[in-house]
């Protein structure tokens, strides 16, 4: 039988990449998305077999819709991915309060509204995959990214905590943290800064979405049932 996957913001970047290399393995897909509707389409219109499903992901409300959404389409959710997520570069002192908010909100508030939901029905179910996009700055932490590195951080700790609670209902959890990834999130990175980060990438290269979507498919795999609670690096050795 084919396995349900929710990713959300799948309208671009590594979620979109997730959706397409899911979509080709054979899931069906629910492509969670926010703004982008041009894009979304897109994809819809590459891959016609993919749900999209439109919420904010900071809002519980619209998540408990999306899954009801998707539980008419396709039934319950096997894979989680949460992806969605935004970036603030600034100096700490100049955050602001609702900046912050905004981040936890998303990139927390968000990994634990999905996360709620998928739980119920992968408790029931007694088997299921989360998988959380998190980030290498969430470990080692990122100058003028305090905010964004604090809610990636969190996802980490959410990871394995949540590992150990849901272990026993057959449910594995576990972090994926990117390094440096080709997508809209760094086009604003200048190119000196983008060299400096190249050169100090012991594989000389920054990654691609594929690279994050490829670990996604393994996780989400029965390859990996014994693998819970980790935090996995995809970073060509920026942080090793
Ligand atoms: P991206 O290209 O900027 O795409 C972000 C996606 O998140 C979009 O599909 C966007 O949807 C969606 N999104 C944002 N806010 C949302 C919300 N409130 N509700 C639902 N969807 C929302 O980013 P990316 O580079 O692919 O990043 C994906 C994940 O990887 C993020 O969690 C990011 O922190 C993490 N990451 C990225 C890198 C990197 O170098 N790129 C490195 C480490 C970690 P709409 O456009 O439809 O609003």
């Amino acid at each position: 039988m084919k396995k349900t996957v929710l990713i959300t913001g799948a309208s671009r970047g590594i979620g979109r990449e997730c959706a397409a290399l899911f979509c080709k393995n054979g899931y069906n897909v629910a492509a969670n998305y926010l703004n982008s509707e041009k894009e979304i389409n897109e994809l819809v219109r590459e891959y016609p077999d993919i749900l999209p499903v439109r919420a904010d992901v900071s809002d519980a409300e619209q998540v408990k819709s999306m899954f009801d959404k998707i539980s008419n389409q396709f039934g319950d959710v096997d894979v989680l991915i949460n992806n969605a997520g935004i970036a603030l570069e600034k100096l700490f002192t100049e955050t602001e309060k609702d900046e912050w908010d905004r981040l936890f909100g998303v990139n927390v508030d968000g990994v634990f509204n999905c996360s709620r939901e998928a739980a119920k029905i992968m408790i029931h179910n007694h088997k299921g995959k989360i998988i959380n996009i998190s980030s290498m700055w969430g470990v080692c932490g990122a100058s003028c990214e305090v905010a964004y590195s604090a809610t990636k951080a969190a996802v980490i700790g959410f990871t394995k905590a949540l590992a150990k609670e849901l272990g026993p209902s057959g449910i594995n959890v576990n972090c994926i943290t990117p390094g440096i990834i080709d997508t809209d999130m760094n086009r604003n990175i200048n190119s000196d800064i983008m060299q400096e980060l190249i050169s100090e990438t012991p594989l000389q290269t920054i990654g691609k979405s594929r690279d994050i979507a490829e670990t996604a498919l393994f996780l989400a795999s029965d390859s990996a049932d014994f693998i819970t609670g980790q935090i996995i690096g995809v970073n060509g050795g920026f942080l090793i």
